[in-house]
């Protein structure tokens, strides 16, 4: 049996991807699966757009895993008969000021260094394309690869497909320890019962890190960092694209909400939603949409992307034999879940790391002296 610690978006696909190649596998969630940062994603499906230039592997990776959206959708949508909204909306940076139009020069020659299209609009050309925009936009450049899926719906459509093809979901059951023999792996230790598995998948998310189901030296270096988000309802449609600002968004929902997100906080485990961080999101969505003044405020909640030392993910085998990592997707991890999927898999039935995950080894840390004993 291979057992999966974490139901979120990244174990239940990994899960779905072993389980439809005729694998026994079980995922164990704590809680409910997908409670956690999979469901209070903003589902953006943007591999450039959150980039920093200097994270040229993970560009790569986040382009390599965009690609494989259009085809997991219809494939999971064809399992399962659940839509998941995959929507191919495009985005568009905003500016609204001098600096802003200087920073969006900058993301406009980063997009041209990639190859990728981005297009230039001044002012009036982005309030025709965007009509609710605020009249002091000075320019927007037009971001062709912003995708989004309703991750919500991703979920429901992950967990239906996993079962469907055979695999064993065990919700509201912890994980606490790794059953170790002859320095290796050989099950877990899931809600007070021992389970016998030859592999053991670490996708706990923002709780990798500190997990005390393994051993404290073969724990990776992943943190929590806190998103809140709230969402309002649209009377009408506001907006098509993605709209972005200053690092926050606007993700317009086939169902007529307008997701608002999200401030980066290191607050560790704590949950809270606070007035400071609300008031930035709302400040800075009513900054782009002025028409958002009168819409109802329809939920508001916070979660925790599993950030690694690098923000970039961590993915392969661990220095523990029978231990895989599949964890550490900070800001990217709905986007990555395919991709993710199908190389931790790949990796599990004949046992090679494809090209495209290989820079994301764990091996790295301890290359720079920060995670002993990883191999
Ligand atoms: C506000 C916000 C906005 C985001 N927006 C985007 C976006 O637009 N696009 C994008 O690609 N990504 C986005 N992300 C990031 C994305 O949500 C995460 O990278 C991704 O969901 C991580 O998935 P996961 O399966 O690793 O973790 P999670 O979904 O957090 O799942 C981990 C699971 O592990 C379980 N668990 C932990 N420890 C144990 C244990 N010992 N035993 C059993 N179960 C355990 C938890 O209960 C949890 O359900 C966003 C994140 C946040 C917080």
């Amino acid at each position: 049996m291979i057992a999966i610690i974490g139901g979120g978006a990244i174990g239940l696909a990994i899960g779905w991807r072993l389980a439809s190649a005729d694998l026994a596998v079980t995922v164990f969630d704590r809680g409910r699966a997908g409670s956690a940062a999979s469901e209070a994603a903003a589902g953006m499906l943007a591999p450039v757009s959150e980039a920093e230039p200097e994270e040229d592997a993970l560009i790569q990776l986040a382009l390599a895993g965009h690609a494989m959206w259009p085809a997991f959708a219809v494939e999971l949508t064809a399992r399962t008969g659940t839509l998941i909204d995959y929507w191919q909306c495009g985005g568009l940076h905003v500016a609204l000021d001098r600096d802003e139009v200087e920073r969006l020069r900058f993301l406009q020659d980063f997009l041209a260094r990639l190859q990728l299209e981005a297009r230039w609009l001044g002012g009036t050309e982005a309030r025709s394309l965007s009509p609710h925009l605020s009249p002091n936009v000075k320019a927007a450049l037009v971001s062709p690869t912003d995708h989004q899926v309703d991750n919500r719906k991703l979920m429901a459509a992950l967990r239906t497909a996993f079962v469907t093809d055979g695999g064993w979901l065990q919700e509201h059951t912890e994980v606490t320890a790794l059953d170790l023999a002859g320095g290796k792996v050989t099950g877990v230790i899931a809600g007070g019962r021992r389970y016998a598995a030859e592999l053991v998948i670490l996708a706990a998310g923002a709780w990798s890190g500190a997990n005390e189901a393994l051993p404290a030296q073969y724990r990776p270096p992943v943190r929590p960092v806190k998103g809140q988000m709230l969402s309002v309802r649209m009377s009408s449609s506001l907006t098509e694209l993605i709209l972005w600002r200053n690092g926050r968004y606007l993700v317009p929902r086939r169902d007529g909400r307008l997701l608002i997100g999200a401030t980066v906080e290191e607050r560790g485990f704590d949950d809270r939603l606070t007035a400071g961080g609300l008031f930035q999101l709302l400040e800075e969505a009513r900054a782009l949409l002025p028409d958002i003044d009168e819409l109802p405020i329809e939920e508001r909640w916070s979660g925790f992307r599993p950030a690694s030392r690098d923000d970039a993910p961590i993915l392969g085998p661990s220095p523990l034999p029978g231990l895989i990592y599949a964890t550490g997707h900070y800001r990217h991890g709905i986007l990555l879940t395919p991709i993710t999927a199908a190389g931790i898999a790949e990796y599990v039935l004949h046992g090679t790391v494809p090209p495209a995950l290989q820079p994301f080894s764990a091996a790295r840390f301890a290359a720079r002296g920060s995670m002993e004993r990883v191999a």
